[in-house]
Parts: structure tokens; C-alpha cells; sequence
């Protein structure tokens, strides 16, 4: 017989890296809350027959955010056989809360104390027994992080589900008890239900969302309003905060009778976070520790190993290999260049890049794993509060770093529909993995210098913080950022299986797009490159034929939209262009150009880049952050239309970052003409000035919509 376990608990209680323990499932373990907005579901790995979902993380079971609705929701209509309940054992106060109203549900619970090796290590005591005696559910201590004890839970969850019903926390006073007894006395359709004492409790609670649902005739439901009514007289509160404080209550008792905290005073966590969020050295800290992580990925992993791996091996080895290959069996020219060129030329510069990828995707890994990268979404809050953005909007933001799509998906943890719209825009400028390719090449070829791929991460931030200011002085963005708060979770040492299995399944994204989408692209690009009129006919265009490729034709048509950035030449115009199938083709598309009758080794496209397409260290520049700002790739923009839900604000989305980033762009080369390249002032530089200060205007301008209140979203369930 199947049995079907729910994982509910906190944010950041661990339910993931449970939920993975069991099912051996490889699912996003983050270490900062809101990270499973969805519920996952997987099977045990000693059992198929018992299934494990894991629920997104909640506080509480009031219908207030959306993580609360989907989790309820779950339980309340799904209703599983047996839930386990994962308590931050570190916290067991602040994890209890929720505790206290799942109980309420009549799903039989347990209890796992997570984190045991964290306890033990603050030689904090807690009394299981007694425990299990007040909250009357079977309690297992485990360590999800280390596996320990993980399948025992499972086992006492088993034989918990057995059991056709449980009875509740009993957290209430007598008054409030005997209420919740009346009210189910009055209601029909309570009788009976396992589920009673939930909806008595929602109905005290004035809960309406939940009563939606419930066969409450309206003259039952006149008579439970009186006798809510009479009890918030009787107490001189509203029926809400009669149950928070009841349960506050009960769980301060309980807490005090059977946990004792080791040590008071600082932790180590407590320690570092001293150091490490201080309000000097936060940002200074920050900046230092992606300074050091674009140094190593780019400057140092980027230096030998890739000139290995990219120019010998991808460069000449395979491509000499391949073409000796085609040779002997005495293939068609046409299909070796295409092998040669078109394939080898244009996946091979993609792949090229993949150690400075996977070194990236690694120390964001660690990053994560470790906990600091909720303490820069908290640094960044502090710092750009002020700013008018929300600290929420730096979570989606951060992991944009790695892929935009997860990053505009996690927006749906922001309630206020302002900031998440904003936040929906904006997140997609980060340099990502595969823009990150696009900079190593520049950096590799052009621009030579370490600190070219830290600077165009502080872009990205600044690209951000330039829109939050300037979008929030608009009616459609108005309004204070909701309030932010975040538990910051305890440090840990690095875990290897995690973060290797994190930055695999990065780097096998990375693969799997390589060996489909792009391979795609670059043979497209071959086949433009070599089908063309010559003489007024379709033909083949190789080198030696007088003829002009299709590619051509499309290069010169477009390529005026780009001058004014200076990278007004067809094969850049195309390869921006085809950037939006996956930011790896740009180079991909300049990998299959360069080869033309040659291997691509980088060195060819570097002589590519700047003698064939003329790029100096100005234009590059524009061409680099052109790419990094403006629409994201096809997959991001389908992500946007998913979170925006409406066409009109999908199309502000995409009009905004053309127009930003071809603004930005057109800044740099104007700007960089004149400083670096020392050209004459010209009408551009007018402009570009114009441009600048209506930005600057557009940033400190007077806010007229500065305190109003925001409307909250209304959670659709
Ligand atoms: P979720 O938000 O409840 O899904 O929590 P996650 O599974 O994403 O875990 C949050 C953080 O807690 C991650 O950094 C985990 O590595 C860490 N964590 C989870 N279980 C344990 C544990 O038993 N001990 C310790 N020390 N850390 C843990
Ligand atoms: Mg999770």
C-alpha cells in the first residue's frame, strides 16, 4: 500500500536536504529561505512505494503569502497520509509555531528535529521525552545534512500514518478550548470531520479564505460569528491574535520545561557574522570576495588550463582529428566544412569556456552552501533599502548570477506586485553563465585586463540599482518596498556532495543546451554563411566564390542599429542578434565566422575580432555590456511572460532592457571614444551627454509617490 509523506517546516529548516536524503532526488538546496516555492515530489529510495513531497517553507498557516497558500492548500485538499514536521532544532521555539497548527489539521505528524549535530555541537540539551509528552507526537532527531537517522524518520512516519486520527497540540486556554468545542458543536458539516478543529480555529481566527471551501449554512454561520463575537469581548481582543498569543504562550511553557541552551553569548556563527555583515566592512568584504572568485575563474582557470582545453584541444586537436577523419573516408567538402567549421568551430568555442564556467558555477556553489550568500541578499538589503528596492528582490537577483530563468522564477516569493514586477525586470541583467562567456572571450582577446570581469558583475548590480531608482519614481512602481526579513541560517563547512552536485547540474545544463540548442544555432549560422546568390541563382558560397551569403545580406541590414554603439558590422549584428536563442551563441557564432576555411582555435578568433570586425577595447566594451543588459535569451524572456502572467507588462519587460541597455551601450562607446580613443566630440557625444543626465535626472528627481502604501498582491491559490 503506498503512503504518501508531506515535508513541511520553516524556510532554511532542512526539508530539501531531506527530502534529497530520501529520494536521492538532486533538488535545489539553498541555503536562504524561499527557495522551494513549488512542491517537489519524489520517492523514497528504499521504498517506491512512498512518496515524499516536499512543501515549500512556512512560518505559519495563515493565508498571507503564497508559500503559505501552496502548503496549506496541499494539506488541507491533498491531505497526505502522515506529515513530518522538520523543526530547526537550534530554534525550537520560533519552529514549534507551525508545529502547533499542524497538529490541527488531523493529519497524523511527526516531529524531526533537525540539525542535531548543531545542537550537540552548542552542547544544548533538550529533553525528547518531555517533549513528546506535551506535544503528544513521536519526535526523531536527526542531522539531514550528515543523513543521520534520516530513514527512521520515515519509519515512525509509517507506522504514524496508520492511525485514522491524532489529537491536536493542546495549545489553547480553557476559554478558547471550550469556544472551539461550541463552534464545532454548531457547525453540521463539522461532525465527524477530521478536520474539525482546523476550521473552528479559522473560523475563530476570521480566516474567510479558508471557510470558502466549507458547507457552512449561513445560519450556522451567523450563530459561530456571535459566539466569536462574545469571546473577543470577553478577552478584549480580536480572535486572531487570541489564538497567536494562546500558542506563543503554550510553546514559551514547553520550551522552558524541556530545553536548555548550552552556552549563552556568541556562536561562531555570531562571530563571523560580526566581521562579515558589520556595517563598514560588509560591502567592502562583498566586493572583495567577487573580485577574488571572477579573478580566479576568468584570469587564472581562463590562463593555462583554457588555453589547453579551448585552443590545443577544441582548437586543433579534435578539429585536426576530425578533419583527417573526413578526409580518408573522402567526404564532400561541403559536409567537412560544415563538420569542421560549422560544428566543431561553433560548439567548440562554446565549450571552450566550460573550466571558467564550472570554476564560477563551483564557488557559487560554495558560496551557497556555506550560508554567505543570504548574508550579501542581507548586506544588500541594508544598502539599497535606501534605494527604494526591496532586500526580497536580491535573492532572485543573486541567483541570476547563475541562470537568469531560476532567478526570474523566484520573483514568485515577492507578495507586493510592484516590486516583483520590478524585480521580474531587472533580474535577467546579471552576468550569467552564459554571459560570462561572452566576457571571458572579450576579456581573453581584447581587453587583457584581470579586472574586466568583476567590473562587469558591478554592473550588472549597478545596472539594478539605476533601474530600482529610476522605475520606482513611476506610478506603475510606486509605493515603500515591503519590509525584509530573513533568518540568516548558521554557517556550516562546506559539503562536498552538495556543492558538487549543485555545480554538476549546472555544468550538465550547460552541456545539455551546448549539444541541442546551440549546436542548432551555429549550423543555422553555417548555412546562412554558406548559401547565398551568386550570379542571381542559389548557391553554394565557399571563399572562392563571388557570391554573397545570406548572412551577409541580414548583417548589412542590421548592422546600422548598431553603429551607433560601434559595433556596427554584420557578423556582430548577427551573432547579438542569434544571442537571443542562448547568450553562449554570440560566441558560438563567432567561433563558426573565424573559422572560415580555418580551425577555431581562440587565437584565430581573437585575430578575428580585432583585425577582421575591427573591435577596439571601447567597442568591446559597448558589445560586451550591450549583451549583458539587454533581452535575456529565449528561455528567460519565456520565464518572464511566465511570472508576468500578462502581455502588456511582458512587452514593458523586454521594451525596457532594449532601451536601457542600448542607452548604456551607446554611453560607453560615445563616452569611450572621447576619453580612451581620444576621437573628436561629435553630435553622438551630444547626445550620449543628453542621455546621461536625463538618466541622472530621471534617478534623483523628486519622488511624488514617496510613503504611499503599496497594494499587497492578492494570493490566488
Ligand atoms: P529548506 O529551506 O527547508 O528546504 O532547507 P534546505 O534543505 O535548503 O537547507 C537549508 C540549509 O540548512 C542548507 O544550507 C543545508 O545545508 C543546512 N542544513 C540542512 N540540514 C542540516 C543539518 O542537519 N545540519 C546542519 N548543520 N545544516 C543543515
Ligand atoms: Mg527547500
Amino acid at each position: 500500500m503506498g503512503v504518501r509523506i508531506a515535508l513541511a517546516g520553516n524556510p532554511n529548516s532542512g526539508k530539501t536536504t531531506l527530502f534529497n536524503g530520501l529520494t536521492g532526488s538532486n533538488q535545489y538546496v539553498g541555503n536562504w529561505p524561499g527557495v522551494t516555492v513549488e512542491k517537489k515530489s519524489g520517492y523514497y529510495r528504499k521504498n517506491k512505494e512512498i512518496e515524499i513531497i516536499d512543501l515549500p517553507g512556512v512560518y505559519s498557516l495563515s493565508p498571507y503569502t503564497l508559500e503559505e497558500v501552496v502548503t496549506r492548500d496541499y494539506l488541507i485538499n491533498e491531505t497526505p497520509d502522515v506529515i513530518i514536521d522538520i523543526i530547526d532544532a537550534t530554534n525550537i521555539e520560533r519552529n514549534l509555531y507551525l508545529a502547533t497548527q499542524l497538529s490541527e489539521i488531523g493529519i497524523p505528524m511527526v516531529l524531526a528535529f533537525n540539525m542535531m549535530d548543531l545542537v550537540e555541537k552548542n552542547k544544548d540539551q533538550v529533553d525528547i521525552k518531555a517533549m513528546e509528552k506535551h506535544l503528544g507526537c513521536p519526535i526523531v532527531e536527526i542531522s539531514a545534512l550528515h543523513r543521520k537517522n534520516i530513514d527512521k524518520v520515515i519509519d515512525v512516519a509509517v507506522k504514524e500514518a496508520k492511525k485514522d486520527s491524532i489529537k491536536p497540540i493542546d495549545a489553547f486556554s480553557p476559554e478558547v478550548e471550550h469556544k472551539l468545542i461550541e463552534i464545532e458543536d454548531h457547525i453540521e458539516g463539522l461532525k465527524d470531520n477530521p478536520k474539525a478543529r482546523w476550521f473552528a480555529i479559522k473560523v475563530l481566527e476570521n480566516d474567510d479564505k479558508a471557510l470558502e471551501n466549507m458547507n457552512i449554512t449561513a445560519k450556522e454561520r451567523s450563530k459561530v460569528r456571535e459566539l466569536v463575537h462574545a469571546l473577543e469581548e470577553e478577552l478584549d481582543d480580536d480572535g486572531e491574535s487570541i489564538v497567536v498569543g494562546d500558542r506563543y504562550q503554550y510553546i514559551a511553557r514547553i520550551v522552558q520545561d524541556s530545553v536548555k541552551k548550552g552556552r549563552e553569548g556568541l556562536t561562531t556563527t555570531d562571530k563571523i557574522d560580526r566581521i562579515v555583515t558589520n556595517r563598514w566592512l560588509a560591502m567592502p568584504i562583498f566586493a572583495l570576495v567577487m573580485f577574488v572568485i571572477y579573478y580566479i575563474a576568468i584570469s587564472i582557470v581562463g590562463g593555462d588550463i583554457t588555453d589547453f582545453w579551448a585552443d590545443e584541444l577544441w582548437g586543433e586537436t579534435i578539429p585536426d582529428a576530425v578533419s583527417g577523419f573526413l578526409g580518408n573516408i573522402g567526404v564532400a567538402d561541403w559536409l567537412s566544412s560544415l563538420i569542421g567549421e560549422g560544428i566543431i568551430g561553433g560548439v567548440g568555442a562554446v565549450i571552450g569556456f566550460l573550466p571558467i564556467i564550472a570554476t564560477l558555477q563551483l564557488f557559487i556553489a560554495i558560496l551557497e552552501d556555506i550560508g554567505y550568500m543570504s548574508r550579501i541578499a542581507f548586506i544588500l538589503d541594508r544598502a539599497f533599502r535606501r534605494f527604494g528596492l526591496s532586500g526580497k528582490s536580491f535573492i532572485p537577483i543573486l541567483i541570476g548570477t547563475g541562470c537568469s530563468v531560476p532567478g526570474i522564477t523566484a520573483t514568485r516569493t515577492i507578495e507586493n506586485d510592484n516590486d516583483r514586477r520590478m524585480t521580474i525586470i531587472i533580474a535577467s541583467f546579471m552576468p550569467c553563465g552564459a554571459k560570462v562567456e561572452i566576457i571571458a572571450l572579450f576579456t581573453a582577446v581584447i581587453l587583457n585586463k584581470w579586472w574586466i570581469a568583476p567590473l562587469c558583475y558591478f554592473i550588472g548590480i549597478g545596472a539594478v540599482i539605476i533601474s530600482g531608482l529610476i522605475l520606482k519614481k513611476t506610478s506603475m512602481f510606486a509605493g515603500e518596498p515591503a519590509p525584509f526579513v530573513m533568518e540568516l541560517p548558521s554557517y556550516h563547512r562546506p559539503m562536498v556532495s552538495n556543492i558538487l552536485r549543485v555545480t554538476w547540474d549546472r555544468i550538465k545544463q550547460f552541456l545539455r543546451k551546448a549539444g541541442t540548442i546551440i549546436l542548432l544555432s551555429v549550423i543555422a549560422v553555417w548555412i546562412l554563411q554558406h548559401l547565398g546568390i551568386e550570379n542571381g541563382s542559389l548557391a553554394y558560397i565557399d571563399e572562392d566564390s563571388a557570391g554573397t551569403a545570406f548572412l551577409t545580406y541580414i548583417g548589412n541590414a542590421i548592422a546600422p542599429l548598431f553603429a551607433p554603439l560601434g559595433f556596427g558590422n554584420g557578423p556582430s549584428a548577427v551573432a547579438t542578434f542569434l544571442g537571443l536563442v542562448a547568450k553562449e551563441v554570440v560566441v558560438g557564432t563567432f567561433g563558426v565566422m573565424a573559422s572560415l576555411g580555418e580551425t577555431a582555435a581562440e587565437s584565430d578568433i581573437s585575430q578575428y575580432l580585432i583585425n577582421g570586425l575591427g573591435f577596439t577595447t571601447v567597442t568591446a566594451m559597448s558589445f560586451m555590456v550591450f549583451n549583458q543588459l539587454t533581452v535575456p535569451c529565449f528561455a528567460a524572456v519565456g520565464a518572464i511572460k511566465e511570472e508576468m502572467q500578462d502581455r502588456k507588462w511582458t512587452l514593458f519587460a523586454i521594451g525596457y532592457q532594449i532601451v536601457f541597455s542600448y542607452a548604456f551601450a551607446f554611453m560607453i562607446y560615445q563616452f569611450g571614444r572621447i576619453l580612451v580613443l581620444k576621437e573628436a566630440f561629435n553630435v553622438s557625444t551630444g547626445i550620449a551627454i543628453a542621455i546621461l543626465l536625463g538618466m541622472i535626472y530621471l534617478m534623483v528627481r523628486k519622488d511624488r509617490y514617496k510613503g504611499t502604501v503599496q497594494s499587497k498582491r492578492s494570493v490566488e491559490s
